[in-house]
Order: C-alpha cells, then sequence, then structure tokens
C-alpha cells in the first residue's frame, strides 16, 4: 500500500494507486445465486464465459443453488463437468438471494468478486467496464440503472419510495438503483464476510462498509427467461427488513408518540380544569378520570418505545445461528470430482 501525504492532488493519488493495480496474474471470482434457473443457464454460461475469456484474467463462477425446486442443481452440475471454472454450492433449501449471496462470498478464492444475477438482467459486459475503474483505482465498481424501463411503473414508484424512506431514516447512504452488481476487491469481500449480522440486507452492508467506490451507469434489460421469484409481499418484507436493520428510527418513534401524547394529555387536563372552574363540572369524577388515562396511555407508551428500542438490539444480536446450511459442494476441495459427485 502506498500512503500518500496529505500535499499530494487527488489526482497523483490515484495514479499512484492505479500504478499497484494490474489485472495480470489477478484472479476474478463471479457469484451467482440461482433459485428455478433452469431456462436461462445455457444463456447465461454462454454469455458470461464468452466475456469473461475476453478479460485476460483467471476466473471462477461460483453458483449457489438455493434450494431450487426445478432441475437447476442438475443443469449447474452438466456445466461444471464441461467447464471445472464453474464451481456448484448447494444450500440445504431456500435461504433467500441475500443469504444465497454470502455463502457465494464466503468460498470465492478472487482478488475482485463481482455478484451477478443469472437472469442476464445484470450484463456481463459491464465486468470489462467495472475492471477498469479497479485498475484506475476504485475499491469498489457498482453498476446503476439509468432506466428502469424493464420495470412496471408501480415497482419504479415503490423503489423509488424505498429508496427515499431508507435513506432519511438511515445514517447509512444507499445509491439511488444501485443493485447487487459490482465488483469488489478482496479486502472489501472480506470486510463484508467478518460483518457478524444476521440480517444480511446485502445493499445495506455494501454501502456501510466504505472504500473507494464509483458508479457506472448502465441500462438494465429484462429477464432472459424464467420469471422472477419477487413478489410485492416479499418486496415489501425485503424493505422492512433492510430499513430495520440500518436504522431504530420504526422503534424509537414510539418514544416521540408518547411523549406528544403526554404533552396533548397536560393541555387537555389545563383545558378540563380551567373549565370545570369557569362553568362548574357537568359529569362528577370524569374530568380527573380522563386526565389520568390520557396521561398514564402517554407514559406508558414512552417507557415501551425505550425499553424496544434496547429489546430490538439484543434480538438482532443473540441469536447466532449459521447463516445457511451448505449440503454440497462441487469444484472446491478435490481437483477432480468423483464419480458420485457427477451422478448427484
Ligand atoms: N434468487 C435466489 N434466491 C431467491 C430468489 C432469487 O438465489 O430466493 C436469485 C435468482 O436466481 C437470480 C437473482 O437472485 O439470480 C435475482 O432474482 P430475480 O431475477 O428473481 O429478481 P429481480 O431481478 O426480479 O429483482
Ligand atoms: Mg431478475
Amino acid at each position: 500500500m502506498v500512503s500518500a501525504p496529505p500535499s499530494v492532488p487527488p489526482a497523483a493519488q490515484a495514479n499512484l494507486i492505479a500504478q499497484t493495480r494490474s489485472r495480470a496474474g489477478k484472479r476474478l471470482s463471479i457469484v451467482a445465486p440461482c433459485f428455478n434457473e433452469q431456462e436461462v443457464l445455457d444463456l447465461f454460461f454462454g454469455r458470461i464465459e464468452d466475456e469473461l475469456g475476453k478479460l485476460g484474467l483467471d476466473y471462477e463462477i461460483v453458483c449457489v443453488n438455493d434450494g431450487s425446486r426445478d432441475h437447476t442443481l442438475a443443469v449447474l452440475l452438466a456445466h461444471h463437468q464441461r467447464n471445472p471454472r464453474i464451481k456448484v454450492i448447494n444450500l440445504a433449501r431456500n435461504f433467500g438471494k441475500e443469504t444465497a449471496l454470502s455463502a457465494g462470498l464466503d468460498v470465492t478464492t478472487g482478488d475482485m468478486v463481482v455478484p451477478i444475477d443469472v437472469d442476464l438482467q445484470d450484463p456481463p459486459e459491464l465486468i470489462s467496464r467495472f475492471l477498469e475503474a479497479w485498475e484506475a483505482g476504485a475499491d469498489v465498481a457498482y453498476g446503476v440503472r439509468v432506466d428502469r424501463k424493464a420495470d412496471t411503473p408501480l415497482k419504479r414508484f415503490t423503489a423509488q419510495g424505498f429508496y427515499r424512506a431508507f435513506n432519511r431514516l438511515s445514517d447509512v447512504g444507499l445509491p439511488y438503483n444501485a443493485g447487487d452488481f459490482r465488483l469488489m476487491d478482496r479486502r472489501v469481500v472480506e470486510v463484508l464476510r467478518q460483518l457478524p449480522e444476521r440480517n444480511r440486507f446485502m445493499k445495506g452492508l455494501f454501502a456501510w462498509v466504505g472504500f473507494r467506490q464509483e458508479a457506472i451507469p448502465y441500462a438494465r434489460p429484462e429477464r432472459a427467461a424464467g420469471t422472477s421469484s419477487w413478489r410485492y409481499w416479499k418486496l415489501w418484507n425485503f424493505a422492512l427488513d433492510g430499513i430495520t436493520s440500518f436504522s431504530t428510527a420504526p422503534i424509537r418513534v414510539w418514544s416521540y408518540v408518547g411523549l406528544l401524547v403526554g404533552c396533548l394529555a397536560v393541555g387537555w387536563a389545563l383545558v378540563v380544569v380551567v373549565r370545570t372552574l369557569l362553568f362548574g363540572r357537568d359529569v362528577p369524577g370524569y374530568p380527573s378520570l380522563m386526565v389520568a388515562i390520557l396521561l398514564s396511555f402517554g407514559v406508558q407508551m414512552l417507557a415501551i418505545g425505550s425499553l424496544g428500542e434496547y429489546v430490538a438490539r439484543i434480538y438482532q444480536e443473540v441469536k447466532g445461528r449459521p447463516l445457511y446450511v451448505v449440503m454440497d459442494r462441487y469444484g472446491f476441495e478435490a481437483p477432480k470430482p468423483s464419480p458420485e459427485d457427477a451422478s448427484a
């Protein structure tokens, strides 16, 4: 590592970094989570192997079968037989894309790592531009969708709302319309792997780690074949996961609600007391009862809200379950796959 003194201008600093960066002799790892993707895999491998062949470095493609219910595993294994650089991890069930991605990142060996969707919505041709940005000194080069024409208006609208809400509620700034498609330097991957949290909202974690990040704009095409497995309900839960793991605002808001209700109760108490003094009582006991109920309601909300704040933090940390369960691995330990592997 070259550490530049403060007097060196940024352009010269970038040059110093660039001098130490060259793809020669490096290995690139691709991580591809696959869930019910049998139709698209042949197309995917055709495009990506073609592209990787042009880059002038060694590569591996780590495919994570995320509990597919179709013949995805069989198709993956056929490709693994054909090209040993294609490696396969078979998870014990469907753990979701975020976790499948983590499982893949954990076994990569490359100097740079690129997570990619297999439906070709992340165009493999962009990888060479990511690599150029990396050679010029970026630790992370991420794709940003310039248009979301491939999405329905409802999806565009909800996505926009999500980014806005997330960025308002969280300290971590999420770049608009950036997905998981990116190239990361090995040291960034190592930081990601060290994050102990169970709730892995990758977009947020990618932004949280920092480093020199560069946005690369691209037009996102439609899915090449098969169907998206994300329904609106799943997307809604995904958004909630993201916001709750990067912000405590949703639980803290109840403290403020409590405070507000408490203040309103005090105000109302004054009104009731003054009115009773001036005009006499209407129903005996009503004013004092009302004040007591409202006041205790407000105070209780305040107390539960602050308690919840701590409970939520503890809950996030204590479960300590492993993130995923790997059932089989193909192409990792043994240099040549055994006959059982081939027939599995
Ligand atoms: N995926 C996965 N597990 C899941 C859902 C999706 O590994 O439970 C993979 C899927 O195979 C694909 C990527 O995640 O490679 C993106 O999925 P999809 O195209 O369905 O999402 P969208 O592009 O609609 O956001
Ligand atoms: Mg897709």
